[in-house]
């Protein structure tokens, strides 16, 4: 299969990062083909449907405004068509104590709160929301550079920022002296990762600064309404779509892409190909001639496994926090409330919720299905969570192998677990060092992995390719 000079760009997976990097593609003038193996777009931020409501299957929150606003300027979107909720009362900590921490998006309450709980403890959190928020601002610009190396660094003028960069999130904690319970509460993002503090990267700690700065939000009409609206951006710019078209391979004779076959036998020619698939999964599963040593190589990175969910119909609300999280050990349980920002959702009384627990990936293997549905069921006859709950009804749940099964992850998977050490060394490349014409984004070749970060990264890896081979050579 050799490619034509007029074929199209191929794009593996019409996800966040996906359908981001085909219409940067477009507007650049290339002709763009997304074949996407589900029957609908959105990937993890899609929507879904159980019992009559209509759920975010994955994200709930954005937290990172700044970072959709340049994705979306980048993409030619106006912000001001993802019209965004405000959440004042973000999140709460039961710890296993029995004791709890409160984070607002007002950071004088907040702090206020903290200094009643434990003295002191207001003027050291308010200095380490001011010392993080200034990291924060300095080394953000970075997060728009694929792989940004020591020149961008200097050129940045971040240089001073690098040993925070370099350090774990346990470690920032530690410095900052505050209460043992007020740290786990900024570290609650890890949790949700499955993740020892000592492990995760130091810019988890930036999250206080980011809610109390521009604050938190859920869009109108979901998470979900992210991915749709990439998606009628993504029509409209003239990207041709295909859904129910699971690519099996991607052919890369001599170490060039030249196209992809699908799992139904077709064979595609394309000039490029640009995987939104598993970062992994496209290396280890998709390019058969795949040197074994490196294959290998990626086989061993710890993967970041998407958790259980249960999708919930409940009477009454407990106001006022968005999200309620129970720690548990290095885990935690987060119970999220969309009705107590979108009153709207409600149904003769009744309001859609879920509860979200994040498992470590080896955890979630040892476990199985019958172990993680136990699991599942210990969760929901818990009491923290009903509170103000008068009653419920489960609409569905999906364990880690639902996940992977109807969302074509890799091992069950979401993408390498972002730990300390990955974060140095840099995550997958958007351009591939080893297939030439073979282009990857999504959340496997970024930093973080929020949607706002899937969608910067369909722009750097659009980016990328069009470097090497301009729309109109
Ligand atoms: C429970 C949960 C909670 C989360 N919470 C948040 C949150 O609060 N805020 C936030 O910002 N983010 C959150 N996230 C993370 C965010 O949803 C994901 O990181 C992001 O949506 C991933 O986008 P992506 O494009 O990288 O990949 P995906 O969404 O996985 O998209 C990849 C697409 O490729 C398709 N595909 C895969 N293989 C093939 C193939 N061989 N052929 C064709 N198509 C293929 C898939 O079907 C899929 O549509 C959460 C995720 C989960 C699971």
């Amino acid at each position: 299969m050799l490619p034509s000079a007029c074929a199209k760009i191929i794009v593996i997976g019409a996800g966040v990062g996906g359908l981001s990097a085909a219409i940067r593609l477009a507007r650049q003038g290339h002709a763009v083909l997304v074949l996407e193996a589900r029957a609908q777009a959105g990937g993890l931020a899609s929507g879904f449907t159980a019992g009559g409501f209509i759920f975010d299957a994955g994200p709930y929150i954005l937290l990172d405004k700044p970072g959709l606003e340049w994705a979306f300027d980048h993409l030619g979107i106006a912000l001001d068509a993802l019209p965004l909720t405000p959440i004042e009362a973000v999140y709460h900590v039961l710890h296993e104590d029995g004791t709890t921490t409160a984070f607002d998006r007002s950071l004088e309450a907040t702090a206020a709160a903290f200094e009643a709980q434990y003295p002191g403890s207001g003027a050291q959190y308010q200095a380490f929301v001011a010392r993080t928020g200034a990291i924060h601002r300095n080394v953000q610009p970075l997060t728009f550079h694929s792989h940004p190396g020591v020149w961008d660094v200097l050129r940045n003028g971040s240089l001073g920022s690098v040993p925070f960069m370099l350090s774990s999130l346990g470690g920032v904690l530690e410095k900052s002296e505050l209460p043992a319970q007020v740290r786990a509460g900024i570290g609650i993002w890890t949790h949700i990762a499955g993740q020892p503090m000592a492990q995760a990267p130091a810019p988890m700690a930036f999250v206080p600064s980011l809610f109390h700065g521009v604050g938190a939000f859920l869009p109108r009409g979901g998470m979900r309404a992210v991915p749709e609206l990439l998606l009628a951006t993504a029509l409209a710019v003239g990207v041709e779509l295909r859904f129910n078209t699971k690519v099996a391979g991607i052919r890369a004779p001599h170490g060039t892409a030249t196209g992809v076959v699908t799992v139904a036998g077709e064979e595609l020619p394309a000039r490029a190909v640009l995987s939104d698939a598993s970062g992994i999964g496209t290396y280890v599963e998709l390019v058969k001639d795949f040197p074994e040593a490196q294959k290998e190589k990626l086989r061993q990175l710890p993967l970041q496994s998407p958790g259980t969910c249960v999708y919930l119909a409940v009477r009454g609300r407990r106001p006022p926090y968005y999200v309620r999280f129970k720690l548990r050990g290095q885990g935690c349980t987060a119970f999220v409330q969309p009705g107590l920002l979108a009153p709207e959702l409600a149904q003769d009384g009744w309001f859609p919720a879920r509860l979200i627990s994040p498992l470590a990936h080896p955890e979630a293997a040892r476990l199985g299905p019958e172990g993680q549905q136990k699991l599942l069921d210990e969760q929901l006859a818990e009491p923290w969570w009903q509170e103000g709950i008068d009653e419920y009804q489960v609409l569905h749940r999906r364990t880690t192998f639902e996940w992977g099964r109807d969302y074509h992850l890799y091992r069950d998977s979401m993408n390498p677990v972002m730990t300390a050490q990955l974060m140095r060394k840099g995550r997958l490349a958007h351009r591939s060092p080893t297939i030439k014409n073979l282009y990857l984004t999504g959340s496997s070749t970024h930093p973080g992995q929020w949607v706002s970060f899937c969608a910067i990264a369909g722009i750097l890896a659009a980016d990328s390719l069009t470097h090497d081979l301009p729309a109109h050579a």
